[in-house]
């Protein structure tokens, strides 16, 4: 059974990840220092798997803990880096709090890569570093644009330090994937997105569902769209997982061209807000309670992906539709209601 190191495992997409793998064949160890993650997500994966998942819980700032994890495990096969911040506003507010965090994790762990010789590496990258593009729907080859955050500009500087860690070290090889808006949550509910207080589009509105929040907005019903409001490509969170089963898989077994390869994730569909909020109504049976509101501030109009090359050669494609995104994201928000319920009875 091949090892595969998988940091942030205690979050969103590593856990529903974590899943994939294991059903894969494969065995897993999870890094997460739980600073956003969260214990709960690997009890989730563990009921799910059937089996216990070790954790160590390192900051991947850290060199020498970081370390220690590969002399205990000189057995890993690939890496899989999801580890890091990912709010938007937060790193407009603290650019360096997230340069520290997500640049000083990334060149640690490719420091060990090398040290201890894992030649194969997936980097957890976003559609953001496209910045504002206005060729849709958008291929790998579109050129970056100045970054909208400095949350996007670590993904980009992420992925260029990738790039020349792979240049130099040939029997590397990296595959970065690009990620368009991930949504939904395990089919069997036991597993969801954990955030107190999302910024994202669908945790708002199964929380509004829900009765967590009175009310909510669509930011912007005059945009030049179907219906105004802004199009992105939601994906469901378990195609994402099995991406990177599927990157891994096509770099272990040798299948790459390149020894640093880009895949955008995403369903290839625009969906709009409202169009979105109408299939959560349809499969929920929940009328939601929301206004029509200004526009956010810093929202492109469109984004959506061309997956056309993920789909081509990682032998992958899209097992899950808008409906189930949205069904799955509701039957999650009712098991955290049902946990929260149960605390407060004890
Ligand atoms: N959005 C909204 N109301 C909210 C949160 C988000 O209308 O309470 C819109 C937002 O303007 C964007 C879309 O939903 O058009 C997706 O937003 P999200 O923050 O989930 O993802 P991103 O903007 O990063 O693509």
């Amino acid at each position: 059974m091949q090892k595969i190191l998988v940091t942030g495992g205690c979050g969103y997409i590593g856990g529903h990840t974590i899943v994939d793998l294991i059903q894969n064949g494969y065995e897993v160890i999870s890094v997460d220092n739980l600073s956003r993650g969260s214990l709960r997500m690997l009890s989730g994966v563990e009921k799910i798997v059937g089996h216990p998942v070790k954790n160590y819980k390192v900051d991947l700032c850290n060199l020498e803990d970081t370390e220690a994890i590969f002399i205990e495990n000189p057995d890993i096969t690939g890496i899989i880096h999801f580890a890091a911040y990912k709010s938007v506003p937060e790193s407009v507010e603290k650019p360096l709090v997230y340069f520290r965090n997500n640049i000083n994790s990334l060149v640690n762990l490719l420091q060990c890569a090398e040290e201890y010789k894992v030649n194969h590496f997936v980097f957890s990258s976003s559609c953001s570093v496209y910045g504002n593009t206005d060729k849709l729907p958008v291929e790998e080859t579109a050129p970056l644009a100045e970054p909208e955050s400095p949350y996007a500009r670590t993904k980009q500087m992420g992925e260029a330090i990738c790039r020349d860690f792979a240049a130099r070290h040939p029997e590397f090889n990296v595959t970065l994937l690009r990620y368009f808006n991930p949504v939904g949550a395990h089919p069997t509910a036991m597993i969801g997105e954990l955030q107190e207080k999302p910024e994202n589009l669908v945790p708002i509105i199964t929380q509004t569902a829900i009765g967590k929040r009175s009310e909510m907005q669509v930011f912007g019903t005059d945009y030049p769209t179907r219906d105004g409001s802004c199009v992105r490509d939601y994906i469901h969170v378990m195609d994402i997982a099995n991406a990177h089963t599927k990157a891994l898989q096509y770099t272990i077994e040798g299948n790459n061209t390149q020894n640093c390869d880009i895949f955008n994730l995403g369903t290839g569909n625009g969906v709009t807000v409202l169009e979105l909020i109408a299939s959560f109504e349809k499969t929920s049976g929940q009328k939601l309670n929301y206004k029509l509101g200004p526009r956010r501030p810093g929202d492109v109009v469109a984004v959506y992906a061309n997956n056309n090359k993920a789909r081509a050669l990682l032998d992958w494609d899209i097992k899950y539709n808008l409906d189930q995104m949205m069904d799955t994201a509701w039957r999650w928000e009712q098991t955290l209601k049902k946990e929260a319920a149960k605390i407060q009875m004890n």
